[in-house]
């Protein structure tokens, strides 16, 4: 098979049928083989029964219904725990994606090589509350993840190669960092392709302001998973040395003068009158801490089920 094409949707009703004629106008005017896999996120309108009537007249048409509602990235890993077609293609279900773009996204899989392609909707159709925050999230994105040719880390249109679907765990909310996943996979041929973008004809938008906010936290802790998830002594047992050993010598400084004021026979005062002294304990008590907390992150690392799991792509 050719193409998977996976939509996760949450109450869009109205837009299935129309999303569904356009997809299959387009595969047919290009002759692929394909598959739809409608992966109903809780709906609570009739989205499901719409996907139900799609199927029994459409072969190519498949449904996952979750029994609440759960997230886009749940329904995309599930959509792609299905998928089966040698390119799989990620859209919207609110008709702001074009299906037209399918044709071109599987041309530069296919024959340029890419392991994964984002949209990028240069013009957007969306409110500016929007638009300017994502400008900002997707600086930070390139920034933190390496992948410097993507202006639209978030964007629902993509296309992959099946073995990149394969190879990720989408979980949480992490589908907005699809691409910076699959780079930690492996998969570094990772390109973009301008898209049109419409703006939502039915419903309306599924995620709120604090999109952002949960994105920037996300991002955070993909960010230290990828640079430290293994090893979390290398980080907190380096900074907690660090700080040990900071408010250790300022202790021994603080000791010192203190014999050295005695030897000269002057009245040093108490050692607890100096300000070095509280920094010193204070740097010291969060020196083991941190210290702690990494040889706490490696015991729990070194248990976990996953410790040697890694990614085989070819054995001979
Ligand atoms: N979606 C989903 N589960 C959710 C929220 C959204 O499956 O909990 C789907 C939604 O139906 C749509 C896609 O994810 O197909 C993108 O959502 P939306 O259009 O609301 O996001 P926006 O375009 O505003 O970024
Ligand atoms: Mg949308």
């Amino acid at each position: 098979m050719d193409i998977s094409v996976v939509v996760p949707l949450f109450n869009e009703e109205e837009s299935l049928p129309e999303l569904h004629a356009w997809i299959k106008r387009v595969m047919e005017a290009n002759g692929f083989t394909y598959e739809i896999i409608f992966c109903n996120d809780g709906s609570k309108d009739r989205s499901w029964d719409v996907i139900e009537q799609l199927a029994k007249d459409n072969p190519e048409v498949h449904g996952i219904k979750f029994r609440r509602n759960y997230g886009k990235s749940p329904a995309l890993f599930h959509g792609f725990d299905m998928a089966q077609g040698d390119v799989v293609i990620t859209m919207d279900a609110d008709l702001q994606d074009s299906p037209d773009e399918i044709p071109e996204l599987y041309r530069m899989i296919k024959e340029e090589g890419y392991d994964l392609v984002s949209g990028y909707k240069q013009k957007r159709y969306d409110p500016l509350s929007k638009t300017l925050p994502t400008k900002l999230f997707n600086a930070t994105a390139r920034k933190v993840s390496g992948i410097k040719n993507l202006h639209d880390f978030n964007c629902g249109l993509k296309a992959y190669k099946l073995d990149v679907v394969k190879n990720i765990e989408v979980y949480g909310e992490m589908h907005r960092y699809i691409p910076y996943l699959a780079k930690n996979a492996g998969f570094n041929k990772i390109g973009e392709k301008v898209v049109h973008h419409q703006a939502r004809k039915y419903g309306k938008t599924k995620f709120g302001l604090n999109r952002f906010v949960n994105g920037y936290l996300d991002l955070l802790s993909l960010w230290f998973l990828s640079a430290f998830g293994a090893q979390p002594m290398h980080v907190f047992g380096f900074v907690g040395s660090l700080m040990f050993a900071l408010g250790f010598i300022a202790a021994l400084i603080v000791g010192f003068y203190k014999l050295i004021c005695m030897w000269n026979g002057n009245n040093p005062g108490l050692v607890t009158d100096s300000p070095y002294f509280y920094i010193s304990l204070t740097t010291m008590l969060i020196g083991t801490q941190l210290f702690l907390a990494g040889f706490l992150g490696d015991m729990i690392s070194r248990n976990s089920a996953e410790r040697n799991t890694y990614k085989v792509e070819k054995t001979i």
